[in-house]
């Protein structure tokens, strides 16, 4: 079979070319590199898309978090509680602004937090007196809504903030038992996705945003976003060159916000649902193979599928099985290999202890297999037959 990808963004680009190209010229013709015209439009249709009052966009998903932490003035002395199974900046982004990464474990059906595991691990942080436990980092994994009603419980019984790490779940949604929608970064007090290019909304470079309703916190993110300027005081022309907070240079370019307006309508009214019909498609394929375990998606979730991840059976050689897959030209890769407190980065520190057997066990069982909205039914059916008979 010809050409698989894990990740066809050159298919997608044939179906939405006129957008992007007029998109982009537009940009380079009005020479407004940076913070032009595209980038408010941006914001106002992802915060109205999303429902939330703020968008503030920025350089990448992972200032994103740190902006938006830092916001909430989290530091040194704080625990912030993060999935040890997850994409690194989850648990970077907190280091780096001084303050402690607390591993929790995830559930090895849905791969995100588990709400137990949470609970013990903040009573174990207050017990020892020596950090104070003040944030979460609840991780869409694989485009899959984190448990909503179970961690944002935990987090008001403790008193913690909810940041939302959208950067694989944006597009997916959590409808309540009561039946309101809400759509991934709504889904905490904050929330940051990333538009890097393989994320489900991705430009064609870096890029990210900040989700808030709260005007306060939304001019602080702006404020932290560009060196700290008066975001207060806008009236005064010399604002911009008032720096009254130490930030970062942390802005979404022109071009990137043009990348994204060209492709939005096609996200958000083709290729969700195509994505969608892949990732069902592979499930029903695959569900009866003995030993592999295939996504869970919980009721009333709705995942954006950053990623199909499945669990191999036990005893199968997993390099082996990438190896042969990769012969008949079927790219596959390791979403993650490491759990987050083994990695070196976090060697001899608190972070390093944690009790996560799910994550270790996942770490060593998960495959990833191609998905994009542009896959072909006959590639997932020739997919699903090779990835059968490897494991025959
Ligand atoms: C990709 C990713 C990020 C970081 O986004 P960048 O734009 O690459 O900086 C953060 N968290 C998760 C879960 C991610 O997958």
């Amino acid at each position: 079979m010809a050409n698989i990808q894990f990740r066809d963004l050159q298919r997608q680009y044939d179906h939405i070319k006129e957008a992007i190209d007029s998109n982009i010229q537009s940009v380079i013709s009005s020479a407004h590199f940076i913070s032009g015209p595209e980038v408010k439009t941006l914001e106002a249709t992802l915060a109205s898309y999303v429902g939330v009052k703020h968008c503030i966009s920025c350089a990448n998903g992972t200032d994103a978090i740190s902006i938006a932490l830092m916001a909430h003035g989290v530091g040194a002395g704080d625990a912030v509680f993060v999935p040890d199974f997850t994409f690194f900046s989850s648990g970077e982004c907190p280091a780096t602004i001084g303050a402690t990464p607390i591993y929790v474990d995830v559930l090895s059906t849905t791969y995100n937090m588990n709400p137990t595991s949470l609970t013990s691990a903040v009573e174990k942080v207050i017990s020892e007196g020596q950090l104070k436990p003040r944030a979460v980092v609840a991780v869409d994994l694989f485009g899959q809504p984190f448990d909503v009603p179970a961690i944002k419980t935990i987090c008001d019984k403790y008193g913690l903030l909810l940041l939302e790490d959208a950067a694989q779940g944006f597009g997916g949604s959590y409808t309540t038992p009561a039946g309101e929608k809400k759509m991934a970064c709504s889904l905490g007090d904050i929330a940051t996705t990333s538009f890097f290019p393989a994320k489900p909304l991705g430009c064609y470079g870096d890029g990210g945003a900040i989700f808030t309703n709260d005007d306060n916190i939304a001019l602080l993110c702006r404020s932290i976003a560009v060196h700290g300027k008066d975001t207060q005081n806008l009236d005064d022309p010399n604002a911009k060159y008032n720096n009254i907070r130490l930030g970062m240079n942390s802005r979404l370019d022109t071009l990137q916000a043009g990348v994204l307006l060209g492709k939005f309508e096609t996200f958000r009214d083709e290729e969700l649902d195509k994505v969608n019909h892949v990732a069902s498609l592979y499930s029903d394929l695959l569900k009866d193979v003995e030993g592999l375990t295939i996504p869970t998606v919980l009721e009333g979730m709705y995942s954006s599928w950053a990623q199909y991840t499945i669990q191999l059976p036990e005893g199968v050689v997993r390099s082996e099985v990438q190896k042969t897959l990769k012969a008949d030209g079927i790219p596959t890769n390791i979403y993650y290999i490491k759990p987050m407190h083994l990695q070196g980065a976090f060697m001899n520190t608190r972070s390093a202890e944690a009790d996560c057997p799910n994550t270790e066990r996942l770490c060593n069982s998960v495959l990833c297999l191609p998905i994009h909205p542009y896959l072909e039914d006959s590639e997932v059916e020739f997919i699903a037959e090779k990835l059968k008979s490897v494991l025959k």
